[in-house]
This record gives C-alpha cells, sequence and structure tokens, in this order.
C-alpha cells in the first residue's frame, strides 16, 4: 500500500540504522510493524521481560509515522456527544479518559527513555460555522459532566484570548505533541539496549496461525516462529483481517517556513482544530514553523491523492491565513498521507478470533498515537494474563 508522498517535515534525514533479517529466528513474540504502534508494543513487552522481535517491510518509521503530525488529543475525531450513541455512555466516556491517561503515560515514557521532543499543550476546538454553536455547546457540556478540564469561550473570548475569529470554542487543559518518527526510534533504541531485536527492509509475506505458535517467512525464505503475533501493521492491516473495518481517506499537511518573529504566535501555542468535516488542524514545531493539516478527500487512490497536492498546499495555506491574516506564513514542506477511519472513531485492539495466537494494535483515526499507547498497554497485559476490561471496548466483536 502507499502510505505517504511528498516531503513529511519530521522526516528530516534517518537517525538509526537497523539490520535486515537474514537468519532463521524463535522467540516469544514477533510484532510486525516498526511504527509508533509496533515501538510502544516493544516497549511494555520489554518492560515486563517478554522476549520480542520487531520487523518491518520499510525503512523503520517510514510508514504512516514518518507522515503524522503528531498532535497528541484525547478527543477523539467522533465528538463524546456521538460516539455515545455508538458504544454507550459508560465505554465512550472511558475511551476518552483512556485517550486522556495516554497523553500522560506518552510524556511518562519519553521522559524514561530521555526523549526531549514532546510538550505538553493546550488544545482549542472551534466551532467552524455559527449553525456548529449548539453541537459545541452540547460537547462541551458532556464533557465538563464527565470531569474533563474544558472551559467554553464565547465568541469576544474566542478572540480576546487566542486572537482569531470563531462563534465559540472549547478550551481543553490536556493535549501535547510530539515527533512520532523520532519517538519511534528513541523507543526502539532504548529497548535494543534492554535485548530488543529490530529487522527492517525485511517484508513478511507468508503467516501461518496454528493452535499452539505462529510461523512467518519473510521475503527472502527466513523464517519466524513465535508463541505470538501482533500485528502493528497500520492501514495495510486491510490485508490481513477479512471484515470491513475501517474507511481509507487521504489527508493533506504542510510545514510553513520558519518564521523570523518568536514564539507564540497565538496565545499559550495551543494545539487548535475545528468542528469542520473535513477538519483542519494547526500546531507550532520547536524549530518556529507552524503546521497546517486536514483537507481529506474521502478515496484511497495514491496517484488522485499525490495529484491534488499542489491545489491542497495553496488551500491549507488559505484556511491558515484565513484564521490569522497578520502571520507570515509561506508553505516550505507538503505531503499527504493514507489515513483511515472506523465507524465509530475507536481503534481496533485485541485478539481476531480467525487468526489464533494474534494481538492487533490498529490506533486508527486522527488520534492514531494515543491509540496505540492504549493498544500497547492492553496487548502486553494480555499477553501476561491479566484481564484488562477496557479490552472489550475496542473488540473486533462491537461493530
Ligand atoms: C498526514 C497524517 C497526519 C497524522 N497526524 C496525526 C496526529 O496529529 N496525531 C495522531 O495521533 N495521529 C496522526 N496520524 C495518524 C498516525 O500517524 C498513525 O495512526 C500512526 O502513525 C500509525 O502508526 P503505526 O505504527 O500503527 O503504522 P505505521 O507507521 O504505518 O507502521 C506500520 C508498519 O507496518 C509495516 N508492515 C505492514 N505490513 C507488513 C508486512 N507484511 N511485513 C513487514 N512489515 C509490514 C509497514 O511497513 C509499516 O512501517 C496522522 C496520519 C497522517 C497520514
Amino acid at each position: 500500500m502507499d502510505l505517504k508522498s511528498g516531503l513529511p517535515f519530521f522526516k528530516s534525514g534517518l537517525v538509526a540504522d537497523y539490520p535486515k533479517l537474514e537468519h532463521d529466528i524463535k522467540t516469544d513474540v514477533i510484532i510486525i510493524g516498526g511504527g509508533i504502534s509496533g515501538a510502544l508494543a516493544a516497549y511494555y513487552l520489554i518492560k515486563n521481560n517478554i522476549p520480542c522481535v520487531v520487523v518491518d517491510a520499510r525503512t523503520i518509521g517510514l510508514g504512516s509515522t514518518a507522515a503524522s503530525t503528531s498532535l497528541l488529543q484525547y478527543e477523539i475525531d467522533t465528538p463524546l456527544h456521538k460516539l455515545i450513541n455508538f458504544v454507550g455512555t459508560k465505554n465512550a466516556v472511558k475511551s476518552y479518559w483512556l485517550c486522556a491517561q495516554a497523553i500522560d503515560k506518552l510524556n511518562q515514557i519519553r521522559k524514561e527513555i530521555k526523549f526531549t521532543n514532546f510538550e505538553t499543550k493546550q488544545s482549542l476546538y472551534y466551532a467552524a460555522t455559527k449553525k456548529d454553536v449548539a453541537e459545541l455547546e452540547t460537547e462541551y457540556r458532556i464533557r465538563k459532566q464527565h470531569g474533563f478540564k474544558v472551559s467554553l469561550l464565547k465568541e469576544d473570548a474566542v478572540f480576546k484570548k487566542i486572537g482569531l475569529h470563531a462563534p465559540a470554542a472549547i478550551l481543553s487543559a490536556k493535549a501535547a505533541q510530539t515527533d512520532a518518527y523520532l519517538f519511534t526510534h528513541s523507543l526502539l533504541q532504548y529497548n535494543i539496549k534492554k535485548g530488543l531485536m529490530v529487522f527492517d527492509r525485511t517484508p513478511i509475506t507468508d503467516i501461518r496461525h496454528s493452535t499452539k505458535t505462529v510461523k512467518l517467512t519473510t521475503e527472502n525464505g527466513k523464517t519466524l516462529q513465535a508463541k505470538k503475533i501482533i500485528y502493528a501493521t497500520g492501514y495495510e492491516t486491510v490485508n490481513y483481517i477479512d471484515k470491513k473495518i475501517l474507511k481509507l481517506q487521504s489527508t493533506y499537511a504542510i510545514a510553513s517556513e520558519i518564521l523570523s518573529t518568536p514564539k507564540p504566535f497565538w496565545k499559550n501555542d495551543m494545539l487548535i482544530w475545528n468542528t469542520a468535516n473535513p477538519y483542519l488542524y494547526i500546531r507550532t514545531t520547536e524549530d518556529n514553523r507552524i503546521i497546517v493539516g486536514g483537507r481529506d478527500e474521502n478515496f484511497y487512490s495514491p496517484g488522485r491523492r499525490d495529484k491534488l497536492l499542489k491545489k491542497k498546499t495553496k488551500q491549507l495555506s488559505k484556511d491558515f491565513l484565513k484564521l490569522f491574516p497578520d502571520i507570515n506564513f509561506t508553505p516550505e514542506f507538503s505531503w499527504t498521507g493514507t489515513f483511515g477511519s472506523t465507524k465509530d472513531g475507536l481503534p481496533f485492539i485485541g485478539t481476531y478470533n480467525k487468526l489464533p495466537n494474534s494481538y492487533f494494535a490498529l490506533g486508527f483515526g486522527g488520534n492514531g498515537i494515543t491509540f496505540s499507547l492504549i493498544a500497547a498497554e492492553i496487548i502486553a497485559g494480555c499477553l501476561m494474563g491479566k484481564k484488562n476490561k477496557d479490552a472489550a471496548i475496542f473488540s473486533f466483536d462491537r461493530l
């Protein structure tokens, strides 16, 4: 599958090398996929003394992870008041809380592994039009009712506080931003020192699930045998699951040239996104750039997707300048990626009964990274024989 094209700002050179697999391997757990999901799964397994191996078809990190704009939000693509209609109040609220806790856990992990590209932020979710205000207010009330630290800003307050014109907004205390590509390498490098083996440029071409083991064969005929396998294969998991679990889309992002004025460009340098469908989102970078993303298209077709990149770059720049006409924004990098969303906006995590001895870590949607953390924690728990009552929320059986 063609996962991305253009030049993602974050992919600023290779930061570490990993070997190809050139021999047979036997271990406890094989993780297919060395993106942020596979790297976090490996972190939790190694932490719990479960021997494991990560194997990836691409160079490490160069799947969707390299395209990620790496906003970390507890706010799932499906607003809480709508998620309740899909999965009920208890599971919807729990999903939001798990994402909120995932941001804190990612922060703890990055401190432990001494990864510095991580900043906690506030997040502003604004109504894109006047007709979105009523829904935004409902969303605010329901989040507040369930204990989330949010405040509702009316039009005047949005302008006074942030300097942008919007009819209303929810300001959330909890959010963060990182660099998923560098975070992935940091996690893998940290765990290699603790015994993790990582192989890249090693496509798995055959997987046999039996009652006791799983046997994988690589493109060059090497075999990997394990008691369990974790599929951290991102959107390419559609190749392994015979159920329609996600809708593939195309999404776009741009990064500006480095601005000469110092940050913050707007109050508190907060993350910004809106109620439009597809939504627009904005963040800054450590080196004084602005990233703008959105303008999604409802298809998976790399050719059509890539042809639109120039047009989308112009549109996203215009979207930004409409909000902040006084900021000197010139796009320098633009890229596009495949993006997958599920019917309810939640990820798929856990077992799939047609493939014994397997676990899936599928953090789909705009919150892919926080979902990856939740998946890693749940799966590590299952491997240690611990019951996790939250696992059912994300199971394949729910839809
Ligand atoms: C433009 C864009 C912006 C985004 N912004 C955000 C954001 O701001 N915040 C957020 O949380 N999420 C965001 N996401 C989503 C996020 O990037 C993804 O959820 C996340 O990177 C997925 O990581 P992953 O490890 O699951 O998948 P990937 O990074 O795609 O890794 C999966 C790996 O599996 C490997 N693989 C697959 N099949 C095989 C096989 N047969 N053999 C060997 N290896 C195999 C692939 O080579 C690949 O490297 C964004 C996505 C895009 C495209």
